[in-house]
């Protein structure tokens, strides 16, 4: 078989030197004569595993001192419910961005539990676009401001961080975390579930400013208590010890390859190399994203002829460019460039898109 790409939402593509790692350590761990996945949580190897996770991923963020990184399990879609049970405190109500189709998802799920203000939404133009700022509705006495960092599904993503809100800003960034630089201290709360850009499913990363930690309802369960998960070093109760290895190999690779700026250049020039096959098309394909607010790691675009939409498919299948197919709420097509997905891959995927477009234009 040729070269593959795989260009899936999540799981994502692994980088092939994790892996190479990974098939290592699995019979044996450095010599403990057990495989990884036998560590016992408690043990010295694996806490050293964790602690050097931890520290590298701050290290990767330059997160400041008064923020806790926390690796939890549940997902993103727990962190929905959980956000607002950690973070109401006395308030009854948290404003919200809706963006997308994960923004919506995670504003139900909030509903559950306190009053949501929609902020701001771009529903009304099948969001193609992250809203105004200046535009937002923020209401006062709000507990939080919830945005998602990249619409996964729609291919929308915020090319700023919102400034000046009154409120802590909280972020999904499930899908966009550590491809580019970030700066922690605009945030009071960040999210990430692993499965995109860090590793195997079952790792929800979260970071968040310690003055946080005592708005907790009562009613939140231990093990998905930010402030009781801090103070036991995440590990409360078993943590998810082979995505925490893992996730720890990933920071290694993000480290050995120029960290999170080398990153970014690449995504950027990565997605630009399928915007320029979109835009280059004479309408053939469409973006679903506005320029300005195109996502840089999940790029989504139909064809103007539907009907053509399967053919391309299963054309870009047989050519070993795999999982392209669009968000099941969303259809079209969908290339997912993790960090792990090499500039070859967006390269193969641009000329097959040229190609074909000249075939059925
Ligand atoms: N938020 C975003 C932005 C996502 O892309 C996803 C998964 N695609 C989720 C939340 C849900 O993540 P999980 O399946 O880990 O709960």
């Amino acid at each position: 078989m040729g070269a593959v790409w795989n260009f899936a939402a999540g799981p994502g593509a692994m980088p092939a030197e994790v892996l190479a790692r990974i098939r290592e350590d699995l019979p044996e761990f450095k010599g403990s004569g057990q495989s990884v996945l036998e560590l016992p949580f408690t043990g010295p190897r694996f806490r050293e595993l964790i602690a050097q996770a931890q520290s590298d991923l701050r290290q990767l963020l330059a997160v400041p001192e008064d923020y806790e990184v926390l690796f939890l399990q549940g997902g993103a879609s727990a962190q929905f419910s959980l956000v607002p049970l950690n973070l109401l405190g006395g308030a009854d109500h948290a404003d919200y961005v809706e963006t997308g189709y994960w923004s919506r998802k995670c504003i139900a799920e909030a509903a559950r539990f306190c009053r949501v203000n929609v902020a701001a939404s771009s529903a009304d133009t099948g969001f193609d676009r992250i809203p105004d700022p200046r535009d937002w509705s923020v209401s006062s006495g709000a507990a939080y401001t919830h945005i998602t960092s990249n619409e996964t599904a729609d291919g929308v993503e915020y090319p700023w961080t919102p400034v000046r809100l009154r409120t802590p800003l909280v972020a999904d960034m499930t899908s966009s975390f550590l491809t580019r630089p970030l700066d922690v201290t605009s945030f009071g709360l960040i999210f990430a579930s692993a499965q995109k850009n860090i590793g195997p499913a079952g790792l929800t990363i979260v970071i968040v400013r310690r003055d946080l930690l005592d708005r907790e309802s009562p009613a939140t369960p231990a093990v998905f208590s930010y402030r009781r998960q801090a103070q036991s070093a995440s590990m409360l109760n078993t943590p998810p010890t082979f995505a925490v290895y893992v996730a720890g190999l990933v920071f290694e690779w993000l480290r050995n390859r120029g960290g999170l700026a080398a990153m970014e250049a690449s995504n950027r020039r990565k997605s630009g190399l399928v915007y320029a096959a979109i835009d280059g098309s004479r309408g053939f394909y469409r973006s679903l994203a506005l320029a300005e607010f195109r996502s840089r790691v999940n790029v989504c675009f139909r064809l103007a002829d539907d009907v053509l939409t399967e053919r391309f498919l299963d054309e870009a299948q047989d050519r070993g460019l795999l999982n392209l197919n669009g968000h099941s709420k969303v259809g079209g097509v969908r290339a997912s460039l993790y960090n792990a997905m090499p500039e070859e891959g967006a390269a193969a995927l641009a000329a097959f898109m040229a190609e074909f477009a000249n075939r059925w234009g």
